[in-house]
């Protein structure tokens, strides 16, 4: 059976869930808590539990899955995939390798197997584990584990008696499979991203569409956008959303920073433009962020000298240049739309401006169940009043108050830390717990 695929929640990413709605459930037959394999129409594939769709997918055919599925399933949101029973057995082993820079002491398995349990996996694959803890963990961020071998063989389930070995062979050096994003493109998801959903559309609409069917502008004899203007305060996720929609694309990734490229030597900033446009040219489907695109083309007026308008021209001639049309694509951002020189916004270049505001109560919500979403939190904690309490914060503040509890936790277990090793030990780390006062102190911080 065919179904469309849609984003999960930002809190229900990570998991290894596949949200199905009902009416489609039945009609395949399935259960809470089953598997199914889903199929793109390249040959990707990937594995997921079962899970009642949200009660807003009923009817509609949809299929959720988050950004890891999407790509093992080498599917993009609103493409149609193939959804099949799947015949998984029950893991009896499962060896994982970590990264080499996470060292532990002790067992670390129980841990793992606790987060990971009903997890279909395969040997080769990558999963996320979330540890807001060591060397590797930001708020929100996950540590890559490696399958490196299962037994029985295929697709398994990680169950509660599967017993989890630790490979001596650290995740880097175990040999690939469908490994993380390739080189150049970042690793950020839609599900990483709350309270932007509308803004999200719009520039999927912009840059997602053209790049995966040029045929559909062709066919209606339209150019697809060369640029997209984001504008909004600073911390707001615009660098975020260009990663994002990079990532689900697979889209090679270019950053210029504004500022940096005007501190060149004479004459360097423009190379550097006409080389990161080649580069990108080469590397299609490739994204150019340009990030504070104000310090570089402030409206002529103002911008005091000739170093500055020759940026801007070299800039305005790369992007009518662009060969590939919809293959390359520039997304700009700045928190001063209005400084902004008028011929860029201009017919042809950056053409649709975008506004990423504040976030309010339920984006702030959102941001909030992202950053935590890899943390072990009391259940005490209600994210609701955080997210009232924080009138005026953007996606920036929350993220520092996620790891600033987190931080919190960590000093009340300082104690029993042995700072002299370079190892964590396994028991520590099991009992690491965010709480409600961690989060209390952060927000007075
Ligand atoms: P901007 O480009 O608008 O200045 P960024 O995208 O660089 O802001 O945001 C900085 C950090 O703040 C991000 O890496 C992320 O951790 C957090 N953040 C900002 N906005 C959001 C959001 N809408 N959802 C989740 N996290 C966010």
């Amino acid at each position: 059976m065919k179904l469309t695929v849609k984003p999960l929640k930002q809190k229900d990413a990570g998991r290894g869930l596949a949200a199905v709605d009902r009416v489609s459930m039945r009609e395949l037959d399935l259960e809470n808590g089953d598997y199914i394999v889903l199929s793109g129409s390249g040959d990707g594939q990937a594995v997921a539990r079962v899970w009642p769709g949200y009660p807003e997918d009923e009817g509609r055919g949809i299929v959720r899955i988050d950004g890891r599925l999407r790509q093992e399933a080498d599917v993009g949101i609103d493409d149609s995939v193939t959804v099949e029973p799947a015949d998984v057995k029950p893991a009896n082993s499962v060896t994982v390798a970590l990264p080499q820079n996470l060292r532990i002491r002790g067992d670390i398995g129980p841990l793992v197997r606790d987060k990971l349990s009903g997890q279909a996996v395969t040997e080769g694959q990558t999963v996320p584990f979330s540890l807001s803890f060591g060397p590797m963990a930001s708020s929100g961020q996950s540590v890559p584990l490696k399958i490196a071998n299962t037994s029985p063989g295929g697709t398994v389930v990680i169950t509660d008696s599967t017993s989890i070995e630790i490979s001596e062979t650290p995740a880097e050096q175990v040999s690939a499979g469908g490994g993380p994003s390739a080189e150049g493109v970042p690793n950020v998801t839609y599900e990483d991203i709350g309270g932007l959903d509308d803004e999200l559309d719009q520039v999927r609409e912009m840059i997602e569409l053209p790049m995966r069917h040029p045929e559909l502008f062709q066919q209606l004899g339209i150019e697809p956008p060369k640029g997209v203007l984001l504008h909004g305060p600073p911390g707001t996720g615009k660098t975020l959303m260009a990663k994002a929609v990079a990532n689900e694309i697979d889209a090679y990734f270019e950053t210029i920073s504004g500022p940096e490229i005007m501190s060149k030597y004479y004459g360097e900033s423009e190379e550097q433009l006409r080389e990161v446009f080649e580069e990108a040219e080469e590397n299609a489907p490739a994204i150019i962020f340009i990030d504070e695109l104000d310090s570089i083309a402030a409206k002529r007026e103002e911008a005091g000298g000739d170093v500055e308008r020759r940026v801007v021209a070299q800039l305005l001639s790369l992007m009518d240049g662009l060969e590939e049309r919809g293959r390359v694509t520039v997304i700009a951002a700045t928190n001063r739309v209005d400084d902004i020189d008028p011929a860029l916004r201009r017919g042809g270049r950056f053409d649709r401006e975008i506004e990423i505001g504040v976030p309010d109560k339920d984006g702030r919500k959102e941001i909030l169940q992202v950053h935590t979403r890899g943390m072990p939190l009391s259940d005490s904690i209600d994210l609701d009043r955080y997210a009232e309490n924080t009138h005026g914060f953007v996606g920036a503040d929350l993220e520092s108050l996620t790891r600033e509890s987190a931080m919190n936790a960590l000093r009340r277990i300082r104690p029993e830390l042995d700072l002299e090793e370079d190892e964590i030990d396994a028991d520590v780390l099991e009992s690491l717990h965010v709480t409600e006062g961690d989060l209390k102190e952060a927000l007075k911080g």
